[in-house]
């Protein structure tokens, strides 16, 4: 079958900034071992992977480019913000250009990326690190079907048949 909205599509990708074709991969699938797992239509996945992946069935292959707007959006100024270390799990450790996951006051998580360390206090980027990048994507369908009545109840895709989270 044809993968649509509310098929569950297994693939295995890799992913690495369009505009060096040199560059190392930002992520790879492979190196998990197991492909991703998603449901259409439902968010899981960036804009463009998901057009992308629309109307594919198992054992295409193919290379999309996908522009920021579809991918995870245009860099905005404005997010730098001075964060004192003691909110750093990894404070010694963050040079520039370095992701790191940030405590917040409220007790959640924030990926955010390092711009500048200081003394007491690093800079940190709220953009998300891939965002401003067209995104140049290998990918590799490895399975469609049907969502089950539990994925789409959730929103999300399960392992296996979809009955369960497996
Ligand atoms: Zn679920």
């Amino acid at each position: 079958m044809r993968a649509e909205k509310n098929s569950v599509v297994s693939f295995h990708y890799s992913v690495r900034d369009a505009a060096d074709a040199a560059a190392e991969p930002y992520d790879d699938s492979h190196q998990r071992g197991e492909p991703m797992l998603a449901l259409l239509g439902h968010g899981q996945l960036v804009p463009g992977v998901e057009k992308a992946l629309t109307g594919r069935e198992a054992g295409e292959t193919f290379t999309v480019d996908i522009e920021p707007a579809e991918a995870y959006g245009e860099r905005q100024e404005g997010l730098l913000q001075r964060v004192p270390k003691k909110y750093f799990q990894d404070a010694q450790k963050l040079k520039p250009g370095m992701t790191t996951v940030l405590q917040t006051k409220d007790g959640g998580q924030r990926l955010v990326t390092v711009h500048k360390v200081g003394m007491t206090a690093i800079d940190v980027d709220h953009n998300h690190p891939l965002a401003g990048k067209t995104l140049h994507f290998e990918i590799e369908v490895t399975d469609v079907r049907e969502a089950a009545p539990e994925e789409l109840q959730h929103g999300h895709a399960h392992p296996g048949d979809g009955h369960s989270h497996g």
